[in-house]
């Protein structure tokens, strides 16, 4: 199987109740076909998630994303896509709070594609990349809808190593399917004309476009 970003021949991981490709080179893990959910039973596991304001973890989870990831490095406001917003969309309440003018865009919960036409000052996709099949074509969409010196600033956590994989619990939701570290991002950054601006190794990445 060749890596979904730099297409490189991937290891398998075998030893688990799926079979999950890894890269060597720049470290992306994710499942096999076989393995993926189809769209509507995808559809029916996010409507479980409890993702409102009523969620005060959830709120505050995005605070604290925008706390380290948008306020140091994003000076001045402007608009903003939250791709993958879900069904209730938290952190585009939170940015408008801030005076970011907001598009939200969700394939199941907000269809309407508004970024068609559009070039933003910053996209967000929290927990948005581990839910993606072909990583590559949303990034394509996204790079295209940025303006030049904006900001993608994405939340997904950072796997652990393929040690330490088959234990780690991140991997349990189904819909969980690709996998990233800083390698990855690295290798994305190099892909596109993309600067990292900040990665913490653990959950956050900040690009800007060149
Ligand atoms: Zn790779």
């Amino acid at each position: 199987m060749d890596c979904k970003i730099c297409n490189n021949k991937t290891l398998d991981i075998l030893e688990l109740e799926s079979i999950y490709y890894y890269c060597p080179k720049c470290n992306l893990i994710f499942i096999d076909e076989i393995s993926i959910l189809d769209s509507i039973e995808e559809k029916s596991r996010y409507e479980e998630h409890e993702n409102g304001h009523e969620n005060q973890g959830y709120v505050r989870m995005f605070e604290i994303f925008i706390k380290q990831v948008i306020e140091p490095y994003i000076s001045k406001t402007g608009l903003v896509l939250d791709f993958g917003c879900g069904p209730g969309p938290v952190l585009g309440a939170l940015l408008k709070e801030r005076d970011f003018t907001v598009d939200q865009y969700d394939p199941y919960f907000f269809p309407e594609r508004v970024f068609e036409g559009k070039k933003y000052d910053l996209i967000t996709s929290t927990e948005v990349f581990e839910h993606l099949k072909e990583p590559l074509q949303e990034m394509n969409k996204l790079y295209e809808h940025l303006k030049k010196d904006a900001y993608l600033a994405i939340m997904t956590s950072f796997h652990p190593g393929i040690d330490d994989f088959a234990d780690w619990w991140y991997k349990r939701d189904p819909t969980h399917i690709t996998f990233y570290n800083s390698n990855t991002f690295k290798e994305i950054a190099r892909k596109y004309s993309l600067e990292i601006v900040f990665e913490d190794g653990d959950k956050y990445c900040l690009f800007k476009k060149r």
